[in-house]
């Protein structure tokens, strides 16, 4: 343990030494907070603190597992394996699981995702006859999201005027009542919804005491990563739990609170030495992730807000490249830049995909993101957005394996009662859902008595909804027999949804299928986990529980070498060595939506401090004058944000630029790095206006590496004295792949590679001076 606790500097030390009481470690980005945690729970185990006890809660399921792994290359896979890591959501929903009979729900209730709260809500508001143009469901959603989040319950909202008020006046009085049905119909349907997760665990902590004393008891020791973006139903959650033994550590910057639009409260972060008696309140301010400039600049622009703690964030590893600015004249030659860059850079540096990330503020940018890349074969991987798992044809088969676990599910079972076609027509669903309604029963409890309820059907459609319980109950036996593979295998043989795609024949039918295949891959992958943890059968429920919380960031493909597609928002916490920011524009970014107050585009620029201090070692930030949006072509002027860092850490690409900020430049040359001679007008393509820069070669980086050379010991000063030492048969530590052996070393300097065969994830070749490893 010794030997980890020396590898932390003695700011970082001393949170990780502090075993008991309320502590909070606030800092800048990139300077070792969630490496704290990760060292916080090793130490306390060292100590002799049961895994059983602590209860680290990250921002992502993937963050989660990573440390977990971290944890165990130190103390041992098998005492890390009962440590309790996760999100919120998916820990208090395994907690929910186990006490949910005493909230009246069945323990296998359904997890509803956005669009099924959507399409409920969407139907809800169709029954009470109001008009959808004015009752929004995505928007009514939101509100009710708030409230879920403020712990606002039907019943409070009816005790509040205000908000009756307030609803009234933003024309839907009706609200409360909109609140109510949904309300009631998730429940009837024995479904949460996400806001759920949270507002039924704080009602079970304080409608129970004695479930609240017995989770106070075991969670001993609780870590919250990423505490600026707490909400308060989160917040009241961590404070019920930890008020008994009062040992808990959370880690935050308030310069990277960007959820506030989901109620995320940054005053969770700055109340809480109030929260609890004692607090230790932890600084750090060296920053290991990024090369000077970009630790500079990233300060330079968190300056500009008013709000905000006093921090101090500087580094001691190399200047780095400047940040390079790049215009182009449409998104599409911005993509092409962006591919171009990567690919030559890949092909100079010998650099893998997944040394690079696109980050953007908004899913839509992605398209010509990936158009360009996949011009240029370069494989990428898009996160959130629309998610394997949300793809309809995948959202049918889990559709009916929800059916099979809890028939109540009404949104799963209007999903696919006629689909693949049966003869079940629209009429009969709405009869079935009046029914339902009026005995307070679910739609399949309606079909199982359908024989003495009259609904005026007729004798065929009797037939179908009966042979289609019969089919459900089937699968149902099944499923106490055999794993969710097989299940799953013959649900969509029998269903006949794999026959509905191969008779349409087209290519986007076999897409479907294949995507199918790879819905049964991943739920083999998942059996054959199970087993060998536990021998445990791979029950699908706990599958379903995985697949309602995956967010895309979850998801191990094992094919991870690909350049990763993001949103900033959920780039928070990751690093990359270089990190492309698109779509630098006014209006986008900020976006439009936030210029109505300061504090909105204070947290738009804390957006854009989170996405800089991505970079490790390159940022590039690209706008285009013109883009499509909406369906129509913008103007567009760079984003004031490019503006608000100092020139001295900038380095403009385009040689012709009249921009705005030199203007007049003329025989200024502030391109000095860049030889002009290699950047020349391309040829138009695929019809769009001419670039400055080919986006064949986009930028000359040879002539940008003549210009300054690459330091031999690297860039990244903190690897550099190991990699000169290594040799064959090392045993080395990498923070993603884990533990390895080096079988191979090559190249010299900035060039030196490693050939490592990784534990996990087998032979992969590193360049040294970005692979940061540790011997071990
Ligand atoms: P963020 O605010 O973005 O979440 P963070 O504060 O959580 O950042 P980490 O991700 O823990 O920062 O650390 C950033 C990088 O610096 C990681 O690659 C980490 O391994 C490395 N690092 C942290 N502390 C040290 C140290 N003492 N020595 C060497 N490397 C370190
Ligand atoms: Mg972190």
């Amino acid at each position: 343990m010794q030997k980890y606790i020396d590898q932390l500097n003695e700011a970082q030390r001393a949170p990780v030494l502090q075993k008991d009481g309320p502590m909070i470690v606030i800092a800048g980005a990139g300077s070792g907070k969630t490496r704290v945690l990760t060292m916080r729970i090793a130490y306390l185990m060292s100590l002799g603190v049961d895994a059983f006890n602590i209860l680290a809660l990250t921002f992502t399921n993937k963050a989660a597992r990573e440390m977990k792994n971290r944890i165990a290359s130190i103390v041992g896979s098998n005492e890390a394996k009962n440590l309790w890591m996760g999100t919120f959501h998916s820990v208090f929903a395994k907690i929910l699981r186990i006490e949910a009979e005493r909230l009246g729900y069945p323990s296998n209730f359904t997890i509803y995702d956005t669009q099924d709260s959507v399409r409920l809500l969407g139907q809800i508001i169709k029954e009470m006859q109001l008009d959808k143009d004015v009752y929004k469901p995505k928007q009514i959603l939101g509100r009710i999201s708030q409230y879920k989040n403020s712990l606002i319950t039907v019943r409070a909202y009816f005790n509040n005027p205000e908000l009756q008020e307030a609803d009234a006046m933003s024309k839907k009085p009706r609200m409360g009542e909109i609140y109510q049905n949904y309300v009631d119909r998730c429940f009837k349907s024995g479904a949460m919804d996400f806001d759920d997760l949270l507002l039924k665990t704080n009602e079970l902590l304080n409608r129970f005491p004695d479930v609240l004393a017995k989770y106070q008891d075991r969670f001993r020791y609780i870590l919250v990563d990423e505490y600026q973006d707490t909400n308060h139903s989160q917040y009241l959650i961590v404070k019920a739990l930890s008020d008994r033994f009062q040992n808990i550590c959370v880690v935050g910057d308030d310069a990277q609170s960007i959820y506030a639009f989901r109620g995320a409260n940054i005053n969770n972060i700055l109340n809480f030495q109030k929260d609890y008696d004692g607090v230790q309140t932890y600084r750090l301010e060296q920053n290991y992730r990024s090369s000077k400039n970009i630790v500079e600049a990233a300060n330079n622009v968190i300056d500009k807000n008013k709000t905000k703690l006093d921090k101090i964030v500087w580094t001691s590893n190399d200047d780095g490249p400047k940040i390079k600015v790049h215009r182009s004249v449409t998104d599409g030659e911005e993509g092409r830049f962006v591919a171009a860059t990567i690919f030559e850079q890949k092909m100079q540096n010998q650099l893998p995909n997944n040394h690079f990330a696109i980050l953007y503020r908004t899913n839509a940018q992605s398209r010509a993101m990936e158009d360009a890349l996949r011009k240029r074969d370069i494989p990428y991987r898009i996160y959130g957005g629309l998610s394997f798992y949300q793809r309809k044809e995948i959202k049918d088969v889990l559709a009916y394996l929800r059916l099979v676990i809890n028939p109540k599910d009404e949104e799963a079972l209007v999903r696919v009662i006629n689909y693949p076609a049966r003869g079940i027509g629209d009429t009969t669903v709405e009869k079935l859902t009046v029914a339902a309604n009026h005995y307070k029963r679910s739609i399949f409890e309606v079909m199982q008595h359908i024989d003495k309820i009259d609904l005026k059907l007729n004798a065929g459609t009797k037939q179908r909804l009966q042979d289609f319980v019969t089919m459900i109950q089937s699968f149902q036996v099944i499923n106490e027999n055999q794993d969710a593979f097989y299940l799953t295998d013959h649900v969509t043989k029998k269903t006949g949804l794999v026959q509905e795609l191969k008779k349409d024949g087209t290519p986007e039918g076999i897409a479907k299928i294949e995507n199918i295949e790879e819905l049964l891959n991943g739920i083999k992958d998942f059996t054959e986990g199970q087993k060998e943890i536990d021998g445990a059968r791979g029950s699908l429920s706990e599958f379903l529980e995985d697949v309602a919380l995956a967010t895309d960031l979850d998801k191990d493909t094992g094919d991870d070498d690909r350049v990763a597609l993001m949103t900033i928002h959920l780039a928070k916490g990751l690093e990359f060595p270089h990190v492309f920011i698109v779509g630098m524009e006014e209006d986008l970014f900020p976006s439009a939506m936030s210029l109505n107050t300061r504090s909105e585009l204070e947290e738009e620029r804390r957006l854009f401090y989170v996405a800089l201090t991505r970079a490790e070692h390159q940022a590039y930030l690209t706008y285009a004058q013109s883009r499509y949006r909406w369906g129509k072509l913008v103007d567009s002027e760079p984003s004031r944000f490019i503006e608000e860092i100092e020139e001295k850490y900038l380095d403009f690409l385009n040689p012709m630029d009249t921009s705005y900020r030199y203007k007049p430049m003329m025989d200024i040359d502030i391109f000095g790095e860049i030889d002009k001679s290699k950047l020349r007008l391309s040829k138009p393509i695929g019809g769009t206006p001419p670039a400055y820069i080919s986006s064949q070669e986009p930028i000359s980086s040879a002539s940008i590496r003549r210009l300054k050379p690459m330091s031999s010991s690297g860039s990244n000063a903190k690897s550099s004295s190991v990699d000169s030492n290594l040799v064959i048969g090392n045993i080395v530590m990498h923070e993603r792949f884990g533990k390895g052996e080096i079988v191979n070393l090559e190249g010299v300097g900035a060039d030196r590679k490693a050939e490592i065969r990784f534990d996990v994830g087998g032979l992969k070749k590193l360049l040294l001076r970005f692979a940061k490893l540790n011997v071990i």
